[in-house]
């Protein structure tokens, strides 16, 4: 007997529970699959993001934000405490409160729109049939008018790096030690190996980052890039760019890494070590041949700007398709996608979604980096200014970093922005405000901001474009 929807979404990450409350909001008639199971095999909803992924690394890095804040910070505030403990436990387990706190919370707002929940693991069949294979093994057939695809990433391996979740671990690993690492090697020095490299360097590791390019992250605008290089050498962040792992050896508890940079061959002993060279697309076992969806190369399902497969009335959303891997940018897909299968014309636009790293301080970006308008030969001004200059951020005491903003010469529209510094996602979530509504930098000059503040340091940046910030010597004038 076969049950049928109008959608079936499988996978309950941020892209899929979100596409699932959207469409039951709208009226449909919604199932969603999720293969992911606690240690009493119910089901646990949320996907990497809220399990293994976002919110378990932010509540680290806020936590272990706070105890360098204690141990280095507070003492030129006037304010002496005696030397911190870390309780790497009580860590751990407020960690996992807020996890379960937020995974509870998803599984409840799919009961209160009506989501039917289905555990298993789920498979496309042609006609948009769907099998679900629960854990015990026995199956059962859906059929539905719309399916989408939200099966997610999981990390990538390297044969010289084979995790063991013992020594070698990938992020999910990385989130779980169970004391502070006195040496730690991570390879790649991408958003995680920065994001948690951070985390356990402030508890007392010492953090060396093995990156096989020759520059530090390279997508992000070069500038803003070599600013925040600057500041993670301050922080005792070892990054070791152009350097190519090529083995590991487990003895003695600890980990020894060869590497080659340059002509040199070298090797360094960790306690532990993370892999962190990025993710890959969860596509092996989510389709049949005869489903009509189809993938690239490397496993992302082909989609159009609307997140419509090659297969009609399937979808695919989130980190299985083309895009950053990242949750808001799943999430807003799923929104889409509901809206679309009830015939609303809602479109996403990829040009303005931002990126964030939670180091501190956060490097966040939205729009073109400036080496992309170079080499699209597109004209743009420039203008920058630094939170040293802010007088919020010398308050208190976050005076590393710069906002930086591009705009087209002809036409005075932003084209991106860029922050390295205190607050910089949600700085840039303004300039993502902005731009969604065609803002030109101009605009930006001539809004209030409040004083004091660190948003002040967004529009001197707008001001800078044209040459005319106020707390600063401009090199143009205007
Ligand atoms: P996922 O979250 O991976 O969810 C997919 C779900 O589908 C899973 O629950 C899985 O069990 C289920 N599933 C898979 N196959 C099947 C099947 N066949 N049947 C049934 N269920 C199935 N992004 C940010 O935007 N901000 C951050 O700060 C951030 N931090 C991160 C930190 C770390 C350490 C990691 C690893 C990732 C981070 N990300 C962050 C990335 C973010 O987690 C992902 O982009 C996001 O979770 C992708 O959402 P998704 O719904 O596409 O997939
Ligand atoms: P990444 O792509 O950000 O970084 C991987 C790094 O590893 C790159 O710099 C790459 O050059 C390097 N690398 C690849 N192979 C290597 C090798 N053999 N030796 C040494 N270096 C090597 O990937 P990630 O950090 O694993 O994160 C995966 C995804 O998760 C990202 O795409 C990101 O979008 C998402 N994520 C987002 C956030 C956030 O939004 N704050 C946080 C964590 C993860």
């Amino acid at each position: 007997m076969s049950n049928i929807y109008d959608v079936v979404v499988i996978g309950s990450g941020p892209a899929g529970y979100v596409c699932a409350i959207r469409a039951a909001q709208l009226g449909q008639k919604v199932a969603i699959i999720e293969l992911w199971a606690d240690d009493k095999q119910k089901p646990v909803f949320g996907g990497t993001c809220l399990n293994v992924g976002c919110i378990p690394s932010k509540a680290l890095l806020d936590s272990s934000h706070k105890f360098v804040e204690a141990k280095d910070h507070f003492a030129v505030h006037g304010i002496n405490v005696e030397v911190p403990g870390i309780d790497v436990a009580a860590m751990m387990a407020r960690k996992t409160q807020i996890v379960g706190q937020l995974t509870q919370g998803v599984a409840g707002l799919l009961k209160h729109n009506g989501v039917e929940v289905i555990q298993g693991r789920g498979m496309l069949h042609a006609n948009r049939k769907v099998e679900v294979t629960a854990l015990d093994g026995s199956t059962q057939q859906l059929e539905a008018h719309n399916v989408v695809l939200a099966a997610g990433s999981e990390p990538i391996n390297i044969p010289p790096a084979p995790v063991d979740n013992d020594l070698i671990v990938d992020s999910t690993g990385a989130l779980e030690f169970s004391e502070v690492p006195a040496r730690l090697g991570v390879i790649g020095a991408g958003v995680i190996g920065l994001e948690l490299g951070s985390v356990w360097g402030r508890l007392g590791s010492e953090v060396v980052l093995l990156e096989a390019l020759d520059s530090f992250l390279p997508a992000m605008d070069q500038q803003i890039a070599k600013e925040s290089q600057k500041i993670f050498k301050k922080q005792k962040l070892d990054i070791r760019l152009g350097a190519r792992v090529t083995g590991t050896e487990v003895k003695d508890g600890k980990v020894e890494v060869t590497y080659a940079q340059g002509d040199e061959t070298l090797t360094e002993v960790f306690d532990k070590l993370i892999v962190s060279v990025g993710r890959r697309p969860r596509t092996n076992d989510l389709f049949a041949s005869d489903s009509g969806v189809t993938t690239d190369e490397r496993g992302f399902v082909y989609v159009n700007d609307y997140c419509a497969t090659e297969a009609p009335g399937v979808w695919a959303i989130g980190d299985i398709v083309r895009g950053p891997m990242l949750a808001h940018k799943g999430s807003e897909e799923g929104v889409m996608v509901a809206e679309r299968i009830v015939g609303k014309p809602n479109q996403l636009n990829y040009d303005c979604v931002p990126s964030i790293i939670y180091t501190d301080p956060e490097v966040a970006a939205v729009g073109k980096t400036e080496q992309e308008l170079k080499s699209e030969g597109v004209e743009y001004k420039s203008g920058t200014f630094p939170f040293a200059a802010i007088g919020r951020a010398l308050a208190s005491g976050n005076t590393d970093g710069m906002v930086k903003i591009l705009a087209d010469k002809k036409t005075d529209r932003i084209l991106g922005a860029h922050c390295v510094g205190p607050s910089a996602a949600d700085l840039v979530q303004q300039m993502v405000i902005a731009m969604e509504f065609g803002s030109s930098a101009e605009d930006i000059q001539l809004m209030v901001f409040g004083h004091p503040t660190l948003s002040e340091a967004v529009h001197e940046a707008a001001l800078a474009v044209d040459g005319h910030a106020i707390h600063m010597a401009n090199r143009k004038k205007r």
